[in-house]
């Protein structure tokens, strides 16, 4: 029988597990019961629509999240406009949630980051410390960077499935610089492969400045990250076309990249740009008389072009999801666009892992591991391959060029976090791993519940329930979730699973009740709650 129907023919009692049971309830209701309660409904069993928004932000899916449009409009169609006091009943919820994958897996904490709303704590805890940082200079070859307010700082994150958070100025736009060369390097690389590409351009770190005149011994430039490379990638996606059909094609692959936000452009910083542009010059020329470039370039129009994709303007929270395209493969988390394919992504990562941090790139690899791209405004990409991206921004640059806070961003980051590439070598559990569930590294599902009830997190258990765990579970001695609550003096925890109607007397390996536990650790209050419920 369809779900729907029998919601319609069986009065249902709330959270009575046995009478669920018999009366064949289908898995899928009991886990919205389950996702449903834990969002904590009112005693009307009805949940409000701004209780609803708090739940899914914690997960990270946030308000302007495209995959949202079709729940926003089933939300404002049952809205009074107040959204404190617009109540969404348990089976609209069911109804929405039926038909909206993210928001399922989202509330069921089954995404990339379960324990999104604990990471982002660490986040901002460690934005908080490297805010405090001041040293370093802004980039003052041209008056729009030496202008920018040193103080900026923005975070952001985003997982590749579309978990966002970001922190600061995250909203304030910076021009991309050498940020943008990975992806005009995608462009070229997507459009003639990895064979004609690097034809034209090597793939080694040039162990000299960015924009040193200098070529490797094929008379090519070294890489594609450095400026002679990018001016390289620039002549070949723009030859022979007409450069505003080209730059509009940039334009639109950055706004697919960072899911539908449309970048802008700074006009004076490419005025500028152009207008001291004697070294970039210099080093087109010189390849040029090196004969690097494909046939029919023109100097004058690429360099235009450079200049132009140096000038585009995105904010942090953009440039996260581009990272965390980059990190998904190519295809962008909230609009599920393909726009890179997986070998393009996969040899841009490789060069950003060798050469995207100006000279300090090897030291970079040591020490985070990590893939990424910074430029002279101070923006940072960093690319966590199959977990998500990072855009940092803070204008004050260090001697090499980097973002001061961004470097020590990613240093905290990599302290706290096992995403070095090669933190899977040591596994020695003292770095966090978020991929996983609170608990799940300790052991098993069970073990999960019996730890969580343990330290009294009502909320994994939640978590569990919403995932199928019987809360009656034991472990291999018989203890479940109920003896180790009682055993901790967890009042709370105590409290609920008895609301659950787990079994108040199951006996442990060696016939130890909870009671017998609570008695034991002298927890008062939980050993009058198991006798007033039956306990023995
Ligand atoms: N527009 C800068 C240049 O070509 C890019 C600098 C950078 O971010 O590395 O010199």
């Amino acid at each position: 029988m369809p779900a729907k129907e029998k919601l319609n023919t069986i009065a249902l009692p709330k959270q009575d597990h046995e009478i669920l049971a018999a009366s064949n309830i289908t898995e899928e209701y009991l886990e919205m019961q389950y996702i449903f309660s834990s969002i904590h409904p009112n005693s009307n069993n009805e949940l409000s629509v701004s209780r609803f928004w708090k739940a899914l932000t914690r997960t990270g899916i946030l308000h302007d999240d495209p995959r949202l449009n079709s729940l926003k409009s089933y939300l404002s169609n049952i809205s009074s406009g107040d959204e404190d006091q617009t109540m969404i009943t348990f089976e609209q919820f069911r109804e929405l949630i039926n038909q909206n994958a993210i928001v399922r897996n989202a509330l069921k904490g089954t995404l990339s980051i379960p324990a999104f709303s604990d990471f982002c704590g660490d986040i901002e805890e460690i934005y908080l410390e490297t805010k405090k940082n001041k040293d370093g200079e802004v980039a003052t070859y041209i008056p729009q960077l030496a202008r920018v307010n040193p103080d900026y700082y923005a975070i952001s994150v985003c997982t590749i499935d579309g978990q966002r958070f970001s922190i600061g100025d995250s909203e304030e736009r910076f021009c991309l610089q050498s940020t943008s060369k990975p992806i005009t390097y995608c462009l070229a690389h997507e459009e003639f492969g990895e064979e004609y590409v690097h034809l034209h351009v090597g793939r080694e770190p040039s162990g000299q400045k960015f924009n040193e005149i200098t070529l490797n011994n094929k008379g090519l430039p070294h890489n594609p990250l450095i400026n002679a490379g990018a001016i390289m990638s620039c002549a070949l996606i723009n030859n022979k076309k007409d450069t505003a059909d080209v730059f509009e094609k940039v334009m639109d692959t950055w706004k697919r990249l960072s899911g539908g936000k449309k970048p802008g452009f700074n006009n004076s910083v490419y005025q500028s740009e152009r207008g001291t542009a004697d070294r970039n010059f210099a080093l087109a020329y010189f390849m040029r008389e090196n004969k690097g470039f494909p046939e029919h370039t023109n100097i004058v129009d690429t360099l235009e072009f450079y200049f132009q994709c140096c000038s585009i303007e995105v904010d942090a929270d953009m440039l996260s999801i581009v990272a965390a395209s980059l990190a998904n493969m190519g295809i962008c988390p909230l609009t599920g666009d393909r726009v890179f394919s997986p070998k393009t992504v996969q040899n841009c990562l490789s060069l950003m892992s060798s050469c995207g941090m100006y000279d300090y790139s090897g030291e970079f690899a040591f020490t985070i591991g990590l893939p990424a791209k910074s430029g002279v405004s101070g923006a940072l990409m960093v690319v966590i391959p199959n977990v998500g991206g990072f855009a940092v921004w803070a204008p004050r640059l260090d001697k090499i060029g980097n973002s001061v806070k961004g470097v020590e961003f990613c240093k905290k980051l990599i302290g706290k976090y096992n995403f070095h590439k090669y933190d899977n070598v040591i596994n020695d559990g003292i770095k966090k791993d978020p991929r996983l569930k609170k608990y799940e590294s300790k052991t098993n599902n069970i073990m999960s519940l019996i730890w969580a009830a343990t330290y009294g997190d009502i909320e994994e258990i939640h978590r569990l329930e919403a995932n199928g765990i019987d809360l009656n579970a034991a472990d291999y001695d018989g203890r479940t979730a109920l003896h180790l609550a009682a055993a901790e003096g967890r009042v709370e925890t105590v409290e609920y699973l008895l609301v659950k109607g787990v079994n108040i007397n199951p006996m442990d390996r060696w016939s130890g009740t909870p009671l017998m536990d609570a008695q034991r650790g002298n927890h008062k209050q939980v050993v009058e709650l198991l006798i007033a419920n039956g306990g023995k």
